[in-house]
C-alpha cells in the first residue's frame, strides 16, 4: 500500500468536485481529484450540456418546419439523427477537452479510478491511499427508476435516450418534472407522437402554479400529450413496444418508455456508512458550510439535499474551497439558486413561488405580465409570461417566467431576488427596446404601480 497526502483530496470530478479543485488550486492548496470516469461528470457528458445540444437542435427543426410564419419559405425534410447525435458528441468534446486542460494546468493531481472512502480524510483508489488536510466528497448521482421497473431495451433513462441513434415514433415519458419535459419537448419537435405522465397534479410541478399553466397550454397547442395526477402501474416490454399501464386501468403503447422521476445520490458502497457519516435517505447531510459531522470533512453537489443543479454544485465547490483558506463565504441561499426549465416554451425562476411567500411572509403581492405586451416576444411569436411575487411593504421574493429564451433572462432576475431589491429599485432601470428583457423591465414598473405597455 503507498501513501500520498495533499491539502486537499477531493472524490468525484462532475460540477461540484472540478469546481473545487480549480478554485483550491487557485488559492495555493495541493489538490488530487480522483475520477472513475470522465472529468466534467453527469452536467457535460450525461446531463446540461447534451441534452441543451438537443435542444438547439429541436429548436432549429421548428424554426425549419415554421418558416412560414415568417415568410420564408422553408420545410422540415427529416432529422438526420447522427448528425444530430454527432454536433451534441463535438460540443461535449470540445468543452471536456477544455476542463481537461484547466485541470492539468492548474496543477491539479487528476488520479483516474474508483476510490472509497476509508475513514478519517481518507480515499483508497486501486491500492493507493490519498489523505487530505481536508476531504470533499463529491461522488453526483444516477437516474433512479421505480422498484420492480427495470431499465434495459426500450425502457430508457436520460443516460440511455442521450445515445440513442433512431427517433421513436411513440414515446410515453414518466415524469412532468425537469428532464421529463425537456425530453418530451425534444422528441415532439423531431417528430414523434409524446405522452407524458405525471403523479402529480401538474407538470412542472416545483414551479409556481403559474409556470405549469403555461406550459400545459403551451404542450397541448404543440400536441404533447400529457396524463396529470395519474400514478404509473407497470410496463411490459416486447420485440415491438412497450406497454405501459396506469393505476387508472389506462394502457398506454410505445416505442419506449423514458424513466424521468429523478436522481438518488451516488452514495452506496463507497465507505460512508462505515465512516461514519451522517446521511438522510443516501444523502450526505452537512452545515451551511458544506460541513460533514465527521472532522476536515465537506460533501458539495447532487449528494448533498437540495436542488440537483450544476451551478448550484459550482458554487459549493468554491464555498469549500474559500472556507478551508479561511476566506469565510457567504453560505448559498437555496431559493437564490436561478432555476431553468430548457423545453419549449422555457421555464426560469428564482426565489419562492406564491404559495412558498405566503407561507414565510403571510400577504403577498404579484403581479403578471403578459408577454403579449413584449415587442421582441411577438417578433419571436412565442407567449408566456412574467409574474412577479414581493412581500407586502418588502423586497421582491420571487421571479418567474415562460416563454422562449427565457431562461436568459434569469441573470437579471437573480441579481434582483439576491440583492433584496424593492419594486421601486428596479422600475426606474432601463431595459434596451425590443428585447425579452424589457418585459422584465415592463413587469417591475407593473409591480412599482406605474406600468406602461401592460392591459388591465
Ligand atoms: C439529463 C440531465 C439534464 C440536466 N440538465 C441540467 C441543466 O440544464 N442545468 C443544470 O444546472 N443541471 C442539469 N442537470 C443536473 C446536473 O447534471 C447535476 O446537478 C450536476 O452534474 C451535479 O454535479 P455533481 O458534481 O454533484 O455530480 P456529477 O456531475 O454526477 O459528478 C460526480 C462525479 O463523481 C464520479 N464518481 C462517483 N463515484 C466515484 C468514485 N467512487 N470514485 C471516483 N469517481 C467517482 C462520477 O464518475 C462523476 O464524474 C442535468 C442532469 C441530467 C441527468
Amino acid at each position: 500500500m503507498t501513501d500520498t497526502s495533499a491539502d486537499l483530496v477531493i472524490l468525484g470530478g462532475g460540477s461540484g468536485g472540478y469546481a473545487c479543485a480549480l478554485r483550491a488550486a487557485k488559492l495555493g492548496q495541493s489538490v488530487v481529484l480522483i475520477e472513475k470516469d470522465k472529468l466534467g461528470g453527469t452536467c457535460l457528458h450525461r446531463g446540461c450540456i447534451p441534452t441543451k445540444a438537443l435542444l438547439h437542435a429541436a429548436e432549429v427543426a421548428d424554426s425549419a418546419r415554421e418558416g412560414d410564419q415568417f415568410g420564408v419559405k422553408s420545410s422540415l425534410e427529416g432529422i438526420d439523427i447522427n448528425g444530430v447525435n454527432s454536433y451534441k458528441d463535438t460540443v461535449v468534446s470540445g468543452l471536456y477537452k477544455g476542463l481537461a486542460g484547466l485541470v492539468k494546468h492548474g496543477g491539479i493531481n487528476l488520479v483516474e479510478g474508483t476510490g472509497r472512502f476509508v475513514g478519517g480524510t481518507t480515499v483508497e483508489v486501486n491500492g493507493t491511499r490519498y489523505t487530505g488536510k481536508n476531504l470533499v466528497l463529491a461522488t453526483g448521482s444516477y437516474a433512479k427508476s421505480i422498484p420492480g421497473l427495470e431499465i434495459g431495451g426500450r425502457i430508457l433513462t436520460s443516460d440511455q435516450a442521450l445515445t440513442l441513434d433512431f427517433i421513436p415514433n411513440k414515446v410515453v415519458v414518466l415524469g412532468g418534472g425537469v428532464i421529463g419535459v425537456e425530453f418530451a419537448s425534444v422528441w415532439k419537435s423531431f417528430g414523434a407522437e409524446v405522452t407524458i405522465v405525471e403523479a402529480l397534479p401538474r407538470l412542472v410541478p416545483a414551479e409556481d402554479e403559474f409556470a405549469s399553466k403555461h406550459v400545459e397550454r403551451a404542450f397541448r397547442k404543440r400536441g404533447i400529450k400529457f396524463k396529470t395526477g395519474v400514478r404509473f402501474a407497470g410496463a411490459t416490454q416486447s420485440d415491438s413496444g412497450v406497454t405501459v399501464s396506469l393505476e387508472n386501468g389506462e394502457q398506454l403503447e410505445a416505442d419506449l418508455l423514458l424513466v424521468a422521476i429523478g436522481r438518488g445520490p451516488s452514495t452506496a458502497n463507497l465507505g460512508y456508512e462505515e465512516a461514519g457519516l451522517n446521511m438522510d435517505r443516501g444523502f450526505v447531510l452537512t452545515d451551511e458550510k458544506l460541513r460533514t459531522n465527521l472532522p476536515n470533512v465537506f460533501a458539495v453537489g447532487d449528494i448533498v439535499p437540495g436542488l440537483q443543479l450544476a451551478h448550484r454544485g459550482f458554487q459549493q465547490g468554491i464555498l469549500v474551497a474559500e472556507e478551508i483558506a479561511g476566506l469565510n463565504p457567504r453560505p448559498i441561499d437555496e431559493a437564490g439558486i436561478p432555476r431553468v426549465t430548457y423545453c419549449e416554451p422555457e421555464v426560469a425562476s428564482v426565489g419562492l413561488t406564491e404559495a412558498q411567500a405566503k407561507e414565510k411572509y403571510g400577504e403577498v403581492q404579484t403581479i403578471t405580465y403578459d408577454l403579449a405586451g413584449n415587442g421582441k416576444s411577438q417578433i419571436l411569436k412565442t407567449k408566456g409570461a412574467i409574474k412577479l411575487v414581493k412581500a407586502t411593504d418588502g423586497p421582491v421574493v420571487g421571479v418567474h417566467m415562460v416563454g422562449s429564451r427565457v431562461g436568459e433572462l434569469i441573470g437579471e432576475g437573480q441579481l434582483i431576488y439576491n440583492w433584496e431589491a424593492y419594486a421601486d429599485d428596479v422600475a426606474p432601470l432601463i431595459h434596451a427596446h425590443p428585447t425579452q428583457n424589457e418585459a422584465l423591465g415592463e413587469a417591475f414598473l407593473a409591480l412599482a404601480g406605474k406600468p406602461l405597455h401592460a392591459h388591465g
